[in-house]
This record gives C-alpha cells, sequence and structure tokens, in this order.
C-alpha cells in the first residue's frame, strides 16, 4: 500500500500553470481589497454592501491562502529541504503580513456597525453573524491602525525572533549518554524505555543539559511575557487569562468550574501513581523519571495494512460516516505513513476546507501507538469534514474544543484494544491510557499553576533561572502531591514546552485537559445513549465555528458550567484507575 500522500489535488507542482495563476490572483484581490479598504471604510454609507463585499473577499482569500499555503507547507514537512517550498514559504508570508491593514481597518470600522440590522436583509450577514459580532467585540480592544500595524510589524523582531531564538536552542540541543553527544530529543524519548537504568540515565543527562541553555531560556521566556503582559495591558484586557478566555470563546467561570472538578480527583491520581511507585521499586513516590515507565507488556505489531483494518472495522461500531470518511483517506491517499530522512518528526493533521479533504502526516512504526496516532489525527480530519459545508470563515475553532473528535476516536481505537486484550497486555493497554490521562490532567494542571505565577511576579520584574526552577517545582508539588517523589521533580519543564514560547497563544494548556475531558464527557454519553448519539455528535462537530463553546455544548444537552459534567468524565479515568489498582 502506497504510504505517500498525493498532493496533486492541491497543485501538481511549484511550476504549474494553476500555482502561478492563483499566487498571481491572491495578489491582484490582496491590492483591491487594500485600495477598497482605503477608500471605503472612511464613512458607513451603504454599510450592509460594505459588510457584503469585505465578507466576499475574506472568503476568496481565505480559499487561495488555504490551497497555497498549505502546499508549500506539506511539501516542507516531508522534504524540508525542498528549496523551491522554502522561497514560497518566505513569499507568502510577506502576502499575508500585507493583509494586515485591511484587516485591522475593517475590525476598527465594525465597531460601530449595527450587526443585528444590517443581517435582518442580508442572507450572508446573518450565515457570518456570529464572527462579525466577535470581530466587533474584539475591536474595543484593538488600538490604532498605525500601532497594530507597528505591533505587528515589531513582533517579527521581538516575541517571534525570541521563539525561534528558543527553538533553534532546543533542535541544537544536546545531552551527553556513556560519553556520547545525542540530540535532546532522543534522550527525552529514553524516558519510556523498558530499562529503569536507561530512563534515569537519560533523565540524569537531560537536567545536565539544560543547565547550558537556561540563561537565554530564561531571556527568552521573560521576553515573550513580558510583551504578551503590555501588549494585554495596553489594549484593556483585565489579563493574559481574560485575554486568552476571550480568544477561546469560554468564561473564566466555565475554567474555574472544570479545575474545581479536577482538584477534588487529584487523590485518585496519587493513589494511581503510589501504585506504580510501589510496583516499580519506590517508597516515597515516583520519581519524575519514571512517570512514562512502560508497565506490563504490549508487543502486538500492526503493518500499515493491518492498522487501516483495525480503525476503519472500529470507527464502524460508533458510525459508516466515521469508517468511511477513514477509509477513503487511507484509499485516495491522505496520509503520508512512512518514516523518511528529510521528514518531519511527530504527526498532524492539515485539513484543506478549500478542497473539502485532508492531509495526515505520521511516521509509522508497526506499533499499537502508532495506530493510536492515526486514529487521533483521522479524528481531526473527521472533524474537518463536518465543516465542508459550512463557510470557510465558519469552519475554524477555538484550541478548547480542536482536541474533541481526536480524542474521542482515540477513545473507540482504545476501548476495542482492551475489550480483546488479557494479562499483561491488558495491563500495558490501561496504564498507558492512565498515564496519558495523568499527563493531560495532573501535569497540566501543573503547568497552568506554573504559567499563572508565571504572569503575576512578571509583572514586576524579570524573573531569574534560579526562581523559574523553584516555581516550577512547587507548581508540581502542588499538582502531584505526594505521588510524586519531591526529591526527583524535574525543573526544567519550562525551558522544554515549546508551548510557553508563543506570544499569541498563552495559557497553551488548559485547552489540552478541557479537549480531553470533554471528548470523556461525549464518549460517555456516547455509551449511555447508543447509535442516538452519533447525529448529535456530529451536530457538535459542525457547529464549533461559530458558537460560544457553552451553547455549542448545551445543543445537546450539557452543561458545560456544572461540576457534574466534568465529574461524570472523571468517572471514567477513576474507573481504568480502580481496574488498574486491581489489577
Ligand atoms: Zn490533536
Amino acid at each position: 500500500m502506497n504510504m505517500h500522500w498525493d498532493l496533486n489535488p492541491l497543485y501538481e507542482s511549484f511550476d504549474s500553470k494553476l500555482f502561478k495563476d492563483e499566487m498571481e490572483k491572491l495578489d491582484s484581490i490582496s491590492k483591491d481589497i487594500v485600495k477598497w479598504a482605503e477608500n471605503s471604510l472612511k464613512n458607513y454609507d451603504d454599510t450592509r454592501n460594505k459588510i457584503e463585499h469585505y465578507l466576499k473577499y475574506s472568503i476568496e482569500s481565505d480559499y487561495l491562502l488555504d490551497k497555497l499555503y498549505r502546499f508549500i507547507h506539506l511539501t516542507i514537512a516531508v522534504n524540508s529541504t525542498d528549496e523551491n517550498a522554502r522561497k514560497y514559504s518566505d513569499i507568502i508570508k510577506e502576502k499575508v503580513s500585507f493583509l494586515t491593514k485591511p484587516e485591522v481597518m475593517f475590525m476598527k470600522w465594525m465597531k460601530k456597525v449595527d450587526v443585528e440590522k444590517e443581517a435582518e436583509n442580508s442572507e450572508l450577514i446573518r450565515e457570518h453573524i456570529f464572527i462579525l459580532n466577535e470581530i466587533k467585540e474584539k475591536s474595543a480592544y484593538m488600538l490604532s491602525e498605525d500601532e497594530e500595524i507597528l505591533i505587528s510589524d515589531m513582533k517579527r523582531t521581538s516575541s517571534s525572533a525570541w521563539s525561534m531564538l528558543q527553538n533553534s536552542l532546543i533542535s541544537e540541543l544536546t545531552a551527553e549518554i556513556d560519553g556520547k553527544e545525542l540530540p535532546i530529543a532522543i534522550v527525552r524519548a529514553m524516558s519510556n524505555d523498558v530499562s529503569a537504568e536507561k530512563r534515569r540515565k537519560g533523565y540524569d543527562a537531560e537536567l545536565k543539559a539544560y543547565k547550558k541553555i537556561e540563561t537565554p531560556s530564561s531571556f527568552c521566556i521573560n521576553s515573550i511575557k513580558g510583551e504578551v503582559i503590555s501588549l494585554s495591558k495596553k489594549r484593556g484586557y483585565k489579563s493574559p487569562l481574560q485575554m486568552t478566555l476571550i480568544n477561546s470563546r469560554m468564561s473564566e467561570e466555565i475554567l474555574n468550574t472544570m479545575l474545581k472538578a479536577i482538584k477534588r480527583k487529584l487523590p485518585i491520581f496519587r493513589k494511581y501513581l503510589r501504585k506504580k511507585a510501589e510496583i516499580l521499586g519506590y517508597k516515597n513516590g515516583l520519581p519524575f523519571y519514571d512517570l512514562d515507565a512502560p508497565m506490563g507488556k504490549s508487543d502486538r505489531k500492526f503493518t500499515y495494512e493491518e492498522a487501516r483494518e483495525f480503525i476503519v472495522t472500529n470507527f464502524r461500531t460508533f458510525s459508516n460516516r466515521l469508517a468511511d470518511f477513514a477509509d477513503n483517506a487511507f484509499e485516495n491517499r491522505w496520509i503520508d505513513a512512512e518514516p523518511r530522512k528529510g521528514k518531519r518528526g511527530g504527526a498532524f493533521n492539515s485539513g484543506l476546507h478549500s478542497i473539502k479533504q485532508c492531509r495526515i502526516l505520521c511516521n509509522f512504526n508497526n506499533r499499537f501507538t502508532d495506530v493510536m496516532t492515526l486514529a487521533h489525527e483521522l479524528g481531526h480530519g473527521y472533524h474537518g469534514s463536518r465543516l465542508y459545508d459550512e463557510s470557510p470563515l465558519n469552519a475554524s475553532y477555538p484550541m478548547p474544543i480542536a482536541e474533541t473528535a481526536s480524542i474521542f476516536c482515540e477513545t473507540i481505537i482504545m476501548d476495542a484494544a482492551l475489550k480483546n486484550a488479557e494479562g499483561e497486555e491488558k495491563i500495558a493497554l490501561l496504564e498507558n491510557r492512565i498515564s496519558d490521562a495523568n499527563r493531560l490532567i495532573v501535569d497540566i494542571y501543573g503547568r497552568f499553576l506554573f504559567e499563572s505565577e508565571l504572569f503575576k511576579r512578571r509583572e514586576n520584574a524579570s524573573l531569574g533561572v534560579k526562581e523559574l526552577k523553584e516555581i516550577m517545582m512547587n507548581a508540581q508539588k502542588e499538582a502531584y502531591g505526594n505521588g510524586l517523589d519531591p526529591e526527583f521533580l524535574h525543573p526544567y519543564t519550562w525551558a522544554n514546552k515549546p508551548h510557553y514560547y508563543l506570544a499569541s497563544r498563552n495559557y497553551y494548556n488548559f485547552p489540552y485537559t478541557f479537549g480531553f475531558l470533554f471528548s470523556m464527557g461525549l464518549y460517555a454519553m456516547y455509551i449511555r445513549e447508543g447509535d442516538k448519539f452519533v447525529d448529535k455528535y456530529d451536530e457538535i462537530l459542525r457547529n464549533t465555528g461559530k458558537h460560544e463553546i457553552k451553547d455549542i455544548t448545551a445543543m445537546v444537552g450539557i452543561d458545560i458550567t456544572k461540576e457534574s459534567f466534568w465529574n461524570e468524565s472523571l468517572n471514567i479515568i477513576e474507573k481504568y484507575i480502580e481496574e488498574f489498582l486491581e489489577l
């Protein structure tokens, strides 16, 4: 079976006529919209027509950018040295930054528009009423046009540059193992080695390695968070957290309800961690370096063909639509699964709304976790497919629900595997699931605590390396409690998580927990309601791009402002843990 994806449905090559034509078309509509914005957004004559004109332009530019941008980046993803792709990547960035101006002008202009009134006689406006209202609300936090353009320009040499520096520090960092310098990514991967000695060695070497970059990393994190604080204040947000929540289309009340439910369940996770420590021979809780230690034994191997079969068959127990989507993705080469030189690591799904397809990159190595990764990315792809009939402007959804469909699909596959597993294999699968949940709930809670404290202190002054390490360890103690051995924490997770170095995404931690628990809650509903739930599920996905999160969930009768919803999700994990403790 062919394990390389087919990008021809986008373009045949960078030299193809279509690629060149569409690049030119993007240029011409960009120039037009800048001129149009300068002339038309001076007043409010004919407001309805102006909104419609801008929406039509947005849809058209979205279509072109989706195709062009993805083609360039998907090409780079499987061949990092492709010179054509690199060149066009710079060119397209330049073109995108050219579009900042009309965007800022339109947002500012929207401030005085009565969206509901304009929607009365326009279907196009009605269709986009949510995002238009959102633009209007966000315009309250905008500075003057000149300031906005200057800020977006300056970011390229400030926060973006700091985050690029951190990126290169980490990608070039090596750690010493038995006299050999190895890339830090390889050393970190030792954390789930079957050998206890190797896990410990990896941890020691990793901590030693971060010492080499701790000072520049601290400059990066201080500068990026400093910029976020200055800008969010100047724009009138109460805090960086408030800014993140507005962008996430959710309220602080919902976040707090979720956190409260989690705090209540922390003791269950500690029980699991102490049990795992006991099995591994520790008395004082689990050392950080054994969090990912594998338990039981799972050596079932899958060929790519068998992975397809396993996924499609088990997706079919949920719905034909989901199974057919996955089958079609394999059949029509939407997936690039073969690991090879020049191809990037990890996995992702790239939605291609413009051509109603998607592309999935992964590095398939015949293990069960690779099957899970495929299921995860296919889940993202399926989510995108539920939005194919929506306007592209209604097809992007906020971070907290971005992982809903992916984790849901993982759960279908995990449940199927657990059903058939016995003995050591069952322990391995179950423990793996719990350890994932632990990472997404307990560890991320710690990261949230760290970031909250970081923002609080950064308001007054820069933080030194010692202080950053201390805050991180305190956060871990608070999240893990006596589940972790306080002698062996990880004082450098602020240096190794790229999420802290993205100025445009702060608190890029709780959305993972939200997505995980929300998805678990949906799964609990599915188990309870059976086939009746399938249409509801699709309905939720279809609506993710044009409502507040709480309104999307309310459509299917879920109230995420109530602790009981979160408890139901946490109870599923609790059941897993109880089963593990018994085994
Ligand atoms: Zn994902």
